[in-house]
């Protein structure tokens, strides 16, 4: 039953009890002009049974269809949005007008002719959330090592064992241990598609794929297909092959892949760079991306094992590679960026280069501290990643909150531990040097989960905020839930509250994926059988027991 009108369902207060498609205050206004009291009417009416599982508007991201998001709470993240409620593009009562694959108005009570019409009352419309580093091949192998770090790093722990690097990746040994080493094109296919639906059906419109899983062009051409077949934005990262299966043709197959993917609508194309396999390696890759290829962006891991600071030292001294005369630039998109130099991390801000953080990975495996602080102290902001399902979930509100919690750790106890209390201004922290930075709060981390993933992969000409001209790739997260209603502020409420289940309705480029909380145009059944024999044939392949509860 419906907690405000005793009828329905909680989702489907249209309010427009007259049949008009007026705002709510419009309909107060009416109500009172022409003398008929407003009480007297019931203002969340359920609408006719047969409206409750309405289609989604007909033709939906075909050009010159029209259809408009109607009197949601409307977060733009474009701060400056005319007839804005809050000085960060938000809207009360708003309206987002689509035409195509555009968007094409924003504001209140939109003149849209006959264009159709989804009732967002209750609900918040904001632009969908953008991953810029997720393994998404590792879909197959999901939670298989919960409890592991990154590498074994000789403390003999059962976590240590357990390890990323060796069980997944392979860990460089000639007898193949790891997941990676035996995937075949088929289970690319399958993991990149479910993870890549699992992830559309949680919000998340745009993806960088990083999956080390290019043992062959047949392997890479699987990994592009899936991405296409998802049916949200993505770009395809070109990273090596784990265990450097014989055959691979990385990164030479680069301008092939990148040539296919030229102008298709949602899928693009960024070289990996991993300075981790040697200054041969990456030289040979980066002159790729940066000669061959035009300027593409470059990807790679940056963090505390593996040897990685002196090499960023060497990169940031423009004296990196075979030739010693590498440096960055802003065609680079690191990740991690733990255990990083001061030196290097100056180069970062002076050349430009993007930095991505997993923060609840970071913490999790042992990759070092998430550096959000010093990111802050640089003035700088990162964008959000998820990383790898072997050991967290791609969902995006786990990294909001998982973000703003740690920083919040960090700063509140450099707070605490300067005492006394209370102190005001409080005094800097130990470790924290003399420059404090705030307390992360709810529109920072939707920053970093929106706009800055956009911009981090060259695509916020397109997406990332909703602006009149970009395509609409538009989340619409249901606040009259029980686990969210009443809401008393949106941007709390979807970073401190929601979850998957808000998510009701995604959008991409003005093509409708889900609809009311149901994913379209799949089979999911289908599609589980094949992931779970591939599973099946994962685990068969590396010689590892299926075991549930080990
Ligand atoms: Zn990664």
């Amino acid at each position: 039953m419906c907690i405000l009108c005793d009828q329905g369902k909680p989702q489907d207060h249209s309010g427009s009890a007259s049949g008009s498609q007026l705002g709510r205050r419009d309909f107060l206004k009416t109500a009172t002009a022409t003398g008929v009291a407003a009480a007297g009417f019931n203002l969340f009416a359920a609408r006719p049974a047969s409206a409750h599982d309405s289609d989604p508007p007909e033709d939906h991201g075909r050009p010159g269809r029209r259809y408009v998001i109607r009197n949601g709470y409307v977060m733009t993240m474009e701060p400056g949005t005319q007839g804005q409620d809050s000085p960060f593009g938000e809207f009360i009562e708003g309206d987002v007008l689509v035409e195509g694959k555009k968007i094409k108005a924003i504001g209140k009570n939109l003149h849209v002719g006959n264009a159709a019409e989804i009732d967002a009352r209750g609900k918040v419309v904001m632009p969908g959330f953008i991953d810029t580093h997720h393994h998404q091949a590792w879909t197959a192998i999901r939670s298989s090592i919960p409890d592991s770090i990154l590498i074994d790093d000789g403390t003999g722990t059962a976590s240590a064992q357990q390890n990323y690097f060796f069980n997944v990746l392979g860990g460089f040994q000639p007898t193949l241990p790891g997941f990676a080493n035996h995937y075949r094109p088929e289970d690319v296919y399958i993991s990149e598609l479910f993870g890549g639906l699992s992830q559309l059906d949680a919000g998340v419109t745009t993806v960088l794929d990083i999956s080390q899983i290019h043992h062959s062009p047949q392997h890479s051409d699987a990994a592009v297909k899936a991405l296409k077949d998802t049916g949200r934005r993505a770009m395809l990262g070109f990273f090596e092959s784990a265990g450097n299966i014989p055959g691979n043709q990385y990164p030479t197959d680069a301008a092939r892949i990148a040539g296919n993917l030229s102008g298709h609508d949602l899928v693009g194309f960024v070289m990996g760079g991993e300075v981790y396999l040697g200054d041969a390696a990456y030289s040979a890759s980066w002159k790729i991306a940066r000669q061959d290829l035009g300027g593409v962006l470059i990807a790679a891991h940056i963090l505390s094992p593996f040897g990685i600071r002196p090499i960023l030292d060497d990169l940031a001294a423009g004296t990196g590679g075979v030739n010693n005369d590498i440096a960055l630039g802003d065609d680079n998109l690191f990740i991690h960026m733990t255990g990083m130099s001061d030196v290097g991390w100056q180069a970062v801000k002076d050349k430009g280069v993007k930095v991505s953080i997993a923060f609840p990975i970071e913490m999790n495996m042992r990759h070092g501290s998430p550096p959000i602080v010093k990111m802050q102290q640089l003035g700088l902001e990162p964008s959000i990643s998820t990383d790898v399902e072997t050991n967290m979930t791609a969902d995006f509100f786990t990294q909001m909150r998982s973000a703003m919690t740690m920083q919040r750790m960090v700063v509140n106890q450099a707070v605490l531990d300067s005492g006394p209390i209370p102190v005001n201004p409080w005094p800097p922290g130990p470790g924290l040097g003399n420059n404090l930075p705030p307390l992360l709060n709810a529109r920072d981390v939707l920053r970093f989960a929106t706009i800055n993933g956009a911009k981090h992969l060259r695509l916020d000409g397109k997406t990332g905020s909703l602006k009149v001209g970009k395509e609409a790739d538009i989340i619409i997260l249901d606040g009259n839930h029980l686990n969210v209603f009443p809401m008393n502020n949106v941007p709390g409420a979807v970073v401190t509250m929601m979850e998957r289940t808000n998510v009701e309705t995604v959008i991409v480029a003005g093509k409708v994926r889900k609809w009311k909380g149901k994913l379209l145009d799949v089979d999911l059944r289908h599609l589980s059988r094949q992931l779970e024999n591939s599973r099946d044939f994962l685990y068969s392949a590396v010689g590892r027991p299926q075991n549930l509860f080990p």
